[in-house]
């Protein structure tokens, strides 16, 4: 027989048992993917944030699926997104209010006393494990950025040593929650509008030398409220963010004019 022929038989007959060889091994290895979890992935943003506490869109659709983990964790997707995960799903949805980004500190360079100069690496955690940036206030933000640097959607901006949010830009990814070395950063209900910008648990003269913004634990906010919406914690006023607080008079009796009135409602969003 021709040479030839016979190497062409050789490599075609190769051929046919490698392709059986694949069919079978697809056959016998293949894992199942429940079809559902393309569909769930699909009706989620696809930003990956990790804010639901899943890798990314696809794993949390996969948890949803087989672990029926509750649908209402992706918040950058808000209350849109329940609807639609519910509606495919055919599961009951559960009311979500989106959330936003607030930083919990007002002491700009305005009111901030800088101690020192800082020459170091323009980032707050290095900045943190050298006692800080320059400002007096060891709880306050540094304004080195290290939160608007991993913000997806550059919703912080750095103003006058003062991180700030966009509260409707923010998808509430909880970034910025974690690369704050001052834990300064809190998500709250975007309809939640007066805070208490500060965190520090200096005692009220030790405040005053560093900041003239900060709170000083006068406790006249939580008289004003009657306790409801703010409480004492140590020697700082602290937001309950988990009931509505509508006291306005909160924020023109503070004397240090730590309380703010500021909506994190998105424009069109209702109050
Ligand atoms: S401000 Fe914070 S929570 Fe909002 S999108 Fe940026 S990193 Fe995420
Ligand atoms: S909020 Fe925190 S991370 Fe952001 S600039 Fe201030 S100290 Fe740095």
């Amino acid at each position: 027989m021709d040479a030839v022929l016979i190497q062409t038989i050789i490599i075609g007959l190769t051929g046919l048992l490698c392709g059986a060889i694949l069919a079978i091994a697809a056959h016998f290895l293949s894992v199942y993917e429940d079809p559902r979890i393309e569909k769930v992935t699909a009706l989620l943003p696809g930003i990956n944030c990790g804010g639901c506490g899943y890798t990314g869109c696809s794993d949390y659709a996969k948890a949803i699926v087989t672990q029926s983990v509750p649908i209402n964790s992706c918040k950058p997707g808000g209350a849109e997104t329940v609807l639609s995960l519910a509606t495919a799903l055919s599961v009951q949805a559960v009311a979500t209010e989106r959330q936003v980004a607030l930083v919990l500190c007002n002491g700009d360079d305005t009111y901030a006393v800088r101690t020192a100069t800082y020459n170091g690496i323009a980032d707050c955690l290095a900045a943190e494990f050298v006692s800080g940036s320059g400002k007096g206030c060891r709880y306050g933000c540094m304004g080195l950025g290290s939160c608007s640097r991993v913000c997806p959607v550059q919703a912080i901006r750095i103003e006058q040593g003062l991180a700030i949010v966009d509260p409707a830009l923010c998808i509430a990814c909880g970034k910025c929650v974690t690369a704050c070395p001052r834990t300064l950063i809190k998500l709250i209900p975007e309809s939640r509008s007066i805070h208490v910008l500060c965190r520090s648990q200096d005692r009220g003269p030790d405040v005053k030398k560093v900041c003239s913004v900060g709170c000083i634990a006068c406790t006249i906010c939580v008289k004003t409220c009657n306790g409801q919406g703010i409480t004492m914690e140590g020697q700082l006023a602290v937001v309950d963010y988990s009931v509505p607080l509508d006291v306005d008079a909160v924020v023109e009796k503070c004397p240090a004019h730590t309380i703010h009135k500021r909506s994190g409602l998105k424009p069109g969003n209702p109050a």
